[in-house]
């Protein structure tokens, strides 16, 4: 095996998909914006260093992450410009900020006020909540926001707002979002009548593909960038093409004969009807495989074609069924996210088989996978 990386299981990263979704979504970006892309939970799943590399050799400069600790591991692989923290970092933590320059996101007016007892400056960028009640001041209260850029300690660089109902084409979510957007831009000009002018951002994925008009300095892009939606089902306003960037790979450890009325896996689950055979791949849900997939609820693509996933997905292996598909060998690739010959299985269909949405089950894809980038 000539990649030490494809061993045991995988995923890899197709470069060209995420620069084609760059260039598309940089297309659409309003005048003065610009992409600050959401590399948190390790880039959703997707390598959060090797994402930011690739990202920065395209041009991109500002990133945004959840977390300081993320912040820092970007910094320690040499990622320069602005990093963004979306969340929470509590005061004990904050050395992680100043020491890997980071922008730390005030939530509240009391988080700025224990950060501004640090003792050393601090960036900031101001969470407004105008209605999805998560973190944030709310956006009315604008003496306790304007009292948050006057504080000693703290270089209040910006501010933002999320928008959580812009993902569909209900009316009563547009006006939603619209009362969203207009409650932050009340505040901008009560703000600015005081004389003070922040930078100001609003736009996600789903607000750059259905409200560009909003504007903003940054697009704080993530699902899109990776090449996907939430959920397969979701139309928006202006839809680019986009490309998975992710496939998720393991390795065909053995195959096995198993005799009709023969059983695989934990509790007995699966039992063979006929004769079959059984394909164990290397791969379990302690990688991330959702394991609401097992008993046939989800699938994998061998040499082309799909097999089901026999009986009970285990924390680092499974089985499927091979029965159908003719030959497989041990050492054969299996493919659980991506393409296989003329097949597919998209994140979509797991993020369904499992109720879930496509930015989870990538999410949650583990530390233990090995991530190449492939050209
Ligand atoms: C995660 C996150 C984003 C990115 O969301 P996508 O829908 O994946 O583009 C943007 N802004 C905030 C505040 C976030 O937490």
């Amino acid at each position: 095996m000539s990649d030490t990386k494809k061993g045991r299981a995988w995923i890899e990263l197709d470069v060209s998909a995420l620069r084609r979704n760059v260039n598309a979504l940089s297309g659409m970006l309003p005048p003065g914006c610009e992409l600050m892309p959401a590399v948190k939970a390790n880039a959703y799943g997707h390598g959060a260093v090797l994402i930011a590399n690739e990202l920065a050799a395209m041009g991109i400069s500002s990133f945004c992450v959840a977390t300081a600790k993320e912040g820092a591991e970007l910094r320690c692989a040499g990622i320069e410009g602005d990093i963004l923290v979306l969340g929470y970092t509590h005061p004990c933590e904050l050395d992680t900020v100043v020491k890997y320059d980071l922008i730390q996101t005030a939530v509240s007016r009391e988080h700025a006020e224990s950060m501004s007892g640090f003792g050393r400056e601090l960036r900031v960028h101001i969470a407004v909540d105008t209605g999805m009640h998560r973190i944030g001041e709310r956006a009315d209260e604008v003496e306790r926001i304007a009292s948050i850029f006057r504080m000693r300690g703290l270089r209040v660089e910006g501010m933002f707002t999320h928008l959580c109902a812009d993902d569909t084409q209900k009316t009563s979510d547009i006006e939603f979002t619209m009362s969203q957007a207009e409650a932050f831009r009340r505040l901008k000009s009560e703000l600015a009548a005081r004389g003070i002018e922040p930078r100001a951002h609003i736009l996600g994925s789903y607000g750059l593909l259905n409200y560009p008009e909003l504007g903003g300095c940054y697009a704080r892009v993530g699902i899109a960038l990776y090449g996907v939606l939430s959920d397969r089902e979701d139309r928006v306003e202006h839809m680019p093409t986009l490309s998975p960037v992710l496939s998720l790979k393991a390795r065909v450890t053995a195959v096995k004969a198993v005799g009709r009325g023969e059983y695989v896996g934990y509790g007995l689950d699966y039992r063979a009807e006929r004769d079959t055979a059984i394909a164990v791949l290397s791969i379990g849900y302690a990688d991330g495989v959702p394991r609401a997939l097992s008993d046939g609820r989800g699938g994998v693509l061998i040499n082309g074609r799909y097999a089901p996933i026999a009986g009970r997905i285990c924390m680092d292996q499974l089985m499927a069924d091979i029965g159908d598909i003719g030959a497989a060998s041990a050492g054969d690739e299996a493919v659980l996210i991506g393409k296989s010959g003329e097949r597919e299985i998209s994140v979509y269909d797991l993020a369904r088989a499992c109720g879930s949405i496509s930015n989870e089950v990538l999410s949650r894809l583990g530390a233990r996978l090995e991530r190449v980038a492939v050209r």
